[in-house]
């Protein structure tokens, strides 16, 4: 299994950045998780929306969807005059279809955007994608959040979306070979860890201690005031094993 970042960044990405976006590829099936503000120009670096089997959006805040639209309009015209793209499975929260639909001026423009999609539920709890299986875990987030885990081949990737300290995402990643975990928050703000639904490094570290996982990246850095330096120190107390996410940069898990 394979994990490729494409954007680490909240609520709105530095200059040749990008929001939260991960191309995972297991026994020749990608799926996207994630699909936040210039996640779909990195995907052009090494792949396209024809090449996709499936899209996981963990919740609907916009930094983790706003690139649907782009990716949508590419299934519809990338490949003019061929017909556009067959429905591309959509895992996202109950309801996402007409919240992901409404911002759409005409009933016309609603009916064909979500006619490029197959919804299924992250509240089910599970799923597959060509074999390989997605179990999903409610988060402690402002609003529904699910945390994602990609099993394949005997490895298993664990994606924590948003989350503040949360034993749901314990359960989640226990043993995983590589956990993904957002940590937003400086360590001067983990006080906001419960009201925010996010984490710090500390937090993540510690969340992948208990879990007791194989390796750690670290993403979803809030872009205004990041110091990468203290979120992977205070991250390594916890657990030595991690890294911070790079993106364009691809990890074995
Ligand atoms: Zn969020
Ligand atoms: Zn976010």
């Amino acid at each position: 299994m394979k994990l490729t970042v494409l954007g680490k960044w909240s609520p709105y990405p530095p200059a040749g950045g990008a929001c939260p976006g991960y191309l995972v590829e297991a026994d020749g099936v990608r799926i996207l998780l994630d699909c936040g503000s210039g996640v779909v120009a990195n995907l052009h670096r090494s792949a396209t929306a024809f090449d996709l089997d499936a899209v996981v959006l963990t919740h609907l805040h916009p930094d983790h969807f706003t690139d649907i639209y782009p990716l949508r309009n590419e299934l519809a015209f990338g490949r003019l005059p061929n017909p556009p793209a067959a429905p591309l499975p959509l895992f996202a929260p109950a309801g996402a279809g007409g919240y992901l639909a409404a911002c759409l001026p005409k009933a016309e423009s609603r009916q064909e955007f979500t006619s490029g999609f197959t919804f299924y539920t992250l509240e089910d709890g599970a799923g597959t994608v060509r074999g390989v299986r997605l179990r999903f875990a409610l988060t402690v987030h402002p609003m529904p959040c699910h945390a994602v885990q990609v099993a394949a081949g005997g490895r298993r990737l664990v994606y924590s979306g948003d989350s503040g300290p949360c034993e749901a995402l314990d359960r989640l990643a226990a043993g995983c070979d590589l956990f993904l975990c957002e940590s937003t928050l400086m360590e001067a703000d983990a006080h906001l860890a419960g009201p925010l639904g996010h984490l710090t490094g500390t937090m993540a570290g510690a969340t992948a201690r208990r879990a007791d996982v194989k390796r750690l990246l670290l993403t979803h850095f809030f872009t205004p005031r990041y110091a990468l330096q203290e979120t992977h120190g205070a991250a390594a107390k916890e657990f030595a094993n991690v890294a911070v996410a790079e993106e364009g940069l691809a990890y074995e898990v």
